[in-house]
C-alpha cells in the first residue's frame, strides 16, 4: 500500500498551515486585546471585519476557482477553534456568511456561482442565512414566509428572527415557502439569495446574554421583490434540502467553536489555579481543583478529536451527519461544562467582568442551540445509529 502524500496534497497542507499561522498572529494582535471591551459595550467590531476581508475569511471555504481560499473543513475547524478560544463572537461574522455561500456553491446554477461567489469571497457582499421565524425554529418546515412568482420576480412576505449579521450584512439566504400547501411540507420550500432593498427591512436588534458585539436581528419582508434568477438552483421545492444539506459543515463549525470555548476556559483556569493561593499553596495543589482541571482538559481534548474526525470525514466527501452530530453535541456541552468549572475555579472573581471566564460562561450555551439544538442532535445521532446498524 502506498501511503505517500501526493505533491498536491502536500502543497495544500503547507498553504493551510500558513493560513493558520497568520490567523493565530492576527488573534493575538487584534482579537484577544479587544474582546473584553467590545463584548462589554456590545459594540460592533468594524475594524475586525475589514481585517477579516484582508485575511480572506469571507471566502475561507469557497473554492479557489471562485476566488475563495478553498480551505478544507479540517483546516477551517482549526481556524474557528483558535479564534473562539480567544473570543467566540467574531466567528459568527463569517460562519453564517459561509453557510449561505456554501448553499450557493453546492446547489446554485453556474451563473449564480459566477455572479455571487467571487463577491462573497471578498466580503463585498456579505451576510448570513435566514431560516428561523418567530414561530418556527427546530420545526423548520413550519415556516410561514412565502414567495409568490410574479413575472420575472418573486414577491416575498414574512419575518425572520435571530438572524446573525442581520444589521450590518447586506445579503442573505432566505428560506421561504413557494407552495405553502405542499405535502410533504418540505417539497414546497425554496431558498433565495436576497440583497437588502425596498421591502426588505431590519426589525429590532436583539439584546443577548452572550455572543455580544455581533448583530442578531429580525428581518422583515413586505412585498419584497427578488429576481427569479436568485432562486438557488433555479428550481422551486429544493430549499429544504439545500438548507439541511449544509448543516453537516455548519455543525462542524459550531462544534469547533465549542472546542475553542472549552479550551479557552481551561487555559484561563489553569493559569489562575497556579497563581491563586489558599491555605499556603496554589489552589492547583488542592485535590478538588486538580479533579476539575483534569476533567476539563480531557473534555476539551475529546471534543477536539471528535471535531477532527468529523471534519476529516467531511473532507473525503463521505456522509458524516452522525460524526458531525456527535462532535456538535459533545463539544458544545464541553464548552458549557468547562466554562462553569472555570467559574468555580475562579471563585468570587469569576463574577467580575475583569476576567474573561464570565464571557465564556455567557457565550457557551448558544453552541447547544445553534445548527440544531442538542436535543435534536441526539435524535439525529440515534436515527443514524439505527440506519447504519440494521438488526
Ligand atoms: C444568538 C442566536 C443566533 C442565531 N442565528 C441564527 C441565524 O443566523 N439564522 C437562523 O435562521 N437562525 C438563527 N438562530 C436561531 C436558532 O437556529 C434557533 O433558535 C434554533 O434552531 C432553535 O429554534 P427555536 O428557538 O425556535 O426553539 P424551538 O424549536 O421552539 O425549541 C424549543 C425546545 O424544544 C425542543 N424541541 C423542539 N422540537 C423537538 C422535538 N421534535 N423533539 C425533542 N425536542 C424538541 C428544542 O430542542 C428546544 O429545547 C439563532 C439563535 C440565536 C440564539
Amino acid at each position: 500500500m502506498n501511503d505517500a502524500i501526493s505533491p498536491a496534497a502536500s502543497a495544500k497542507a503547507d498553504e493551510e498551515a500558513q493560513v493558520l499561522d497568520s490567523i493565530e498572529r492576527w488573534i493575538e494582535k487584534e482579537v484577544r486585546p479587544i474582546a473584553k471591551k467590545f463584548d462589554q459595550a456590545d459594540e460592533y467590531p468594524f475594524d475586525l471585519v475589514e481585517q477579516m476581508k484582508e485575511l480572506g475569511l469571507f471566502g475561507a471555504t469557497i473554492s479557489q476557482e471562485y476566488g475563495g481560499l478553498g480551505l478544507s473543513a479540517s483546516c477551517y475547524a482549526k481556524l474557528v477553534t483558535a479564534i473562539s478560544a480567544a473570543w467566540m463572537a467574531p466567528t459568527g461574522i463569517f460562519n453564517s456568511h459561509l453557510i449561505m455561500a456554501q448553499a450557493v456553491e453546492r446547489n446554485g446554477t453556474e451563473a449564480q456561482k459566477r455572479d455571487l461567489l467571487p463577491r462573497f469571497a471578498t466580503g463585498e457582499l456579505r451576510g448570513g442565512i435566514g431560516l428561523t421565524e418567530p414561530d418556527a425554529g427546530t420545526d423548520l418546515q413550519g415556516i410561514r414566509s412565502v414567495a409568490r412568482r410574479d413575472g420575472d420576480d418573486y414577491v416575498i412576505n414574512g419575518t425572520k428572527t435571530w438572524i446573525t449579521n442581520g444589521i450590518y450584512g447586506t445579503c442573505f439566504g432566505i428560506l421561504v415557502k413557494t407552495d405553502p400547501e405542499a405535502q410533504p411540507r418540505h417539497r414546497g420550500m425554496s431558498l433565495f439569495v436576497c440583497e437588502k432593498g425596498d421591502g426588505f427591512t431590519v426589525g429590532r436588534k436583539l439584546k443577548k446574554l452572550g455572543y455580544r458585539s455581533i448583530d442578531s436581528a429580525e428581518l422583515v419582508f413586505d412585498n419584497y421583490r427578488v429576481p427569479a434568477t436568485r432562486l438557488v438552483g433555479g428550481e422551486e421545492g429544493r430549499g429544504f434540502q439545500h438548507t439541511v444539506g449544509g448543516l453537516e459543515l455548519g455543525r462542524i463549525n459550531v462544534a469547533a467553536r465549542g472546542v475553542g470555548l472549552a479550551t479557552g476556559a481551561l487555559n484561563e483556569a489553569l493559569r489562575y489555579a497556579q497563581q491563586r493561593r489558599t491555605f499556603g499553596k496554589p489552589i492547583c495543589q488542592h485535590q478538588a481543583i486538580q479533579l476539575k482541571l483534569a476533567d476539563m482538559a480531557t473534555r476539551a481534548e475529546a471534543a477536539r478529536l471528535l471535531v477532527e474526525q468529523a471534519a476529516r470525514k467531511y473532507d473525503t466527501g463521505v456522509r458524516c451527519d452522525l460524526e458531525a452530530g456527535m462532535a456538535k453535541l459533545f463539544a458544545s456541552e464541553a464548552a458549557v461544562t468547562n466554562s462553569l468549572d472555570a467559574m468555580r475555579i475562579f471563585g468570587g472573581y469569576s463574577y467580575s467582568v475583569d476576567f474573561d471566564v464570565e464571557r465564556y460562561y455567557r457565550d457557551a450555551p448558544l453552541m447547544c442551540i445553534g445548527e440544531g439544538t442538542n436535543e435534536m442532535q441526539r435524535i439525529i445521532i440515534s436515527r443514524q445509529l439505527v440506519e447504519r446498524n440494521p438488526a
